[in-house]
């Protein structure tokens, strides 16, 4: 698969475009099929809105391990994370914790080269990028008035982005994403 383009910039499969502004409740797959907060799908009408991940998309490549860019299965690939840090304790382990799909080192080098924001914020340390070994996925819950903004309903414990614990991993570089893996 490749990347879908917004002029020359790769657009990740999460991403939301603006035409998929609608919202309901409803079992994800996902979600171990649970209520979770779905969004309409129309992927490239519109704008894509690159810090805004799609509900189900987002939700469905965490649960299958895809790249956000290529959407391709990454199981055996070098996988990448560009986000901004949260950290998480397990068990009194503490991991970073992010919402962004992983990606593979070939994809994270292109976007790299094509998007001349995200290198400022990684040069800026606003987004880390880590090389990961080892993760698990996680649900997160919405509250009530979140779910109420989308979707009108007030539903607090509604699914809405997975997460992923990062238990493995290794801070990487801008150098190291240009390398030739
Ligand atoms: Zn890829």
């Amino acid at each position: 698969m490749t990347a879908l383009m917004y002029g020359n910039i790769p657009v990740p499969y999460s991403a939301a475009w603006t035409a998929e502004d609608g919202f309901f409740i409803a079992p994800c797959p996902y979600a171990n099929g649970l209520n979770a907060l779905h969004q309409k799908s129309s992927p490239a009408q519109g704008r894509p809105t690159f810090a805004k991940p799609h509900m189900n998309r987002q939700r469905e490549s965490l649960f299958k391990g895809l790249c956000d860019i290529c959407a391709c299965q990454m199981r055996n690939r070098t996988k990448v994370s560009m986000s901004e840090e949260r950290w998480t304790d397990v068990l009194g382990v503490k991991m970073p914790l992010v919402v962004e799909p992983l990606c593979c080192r070939s994809c994270a080098r292109i976007a790299l080269a094509q998007c001349p924001h995200l290198q400022r914020q990684i040069k800026s340390g606003q987004i880390v990028v880590r090389q990961v070994y080892k993760y698990d996925v996680v649900c997160s819950q919405l509250t009530g008035d979140a779910t109420m903004e989308f979707a009108g309903i007030y539903a607090p414990g509604t699914i809405g982005h997975l997460k992923m614990r990062l238990r493995k991993s290794a801070i990487r570089s801008l150098d190291w994403i240009m390398e030739e893996a």
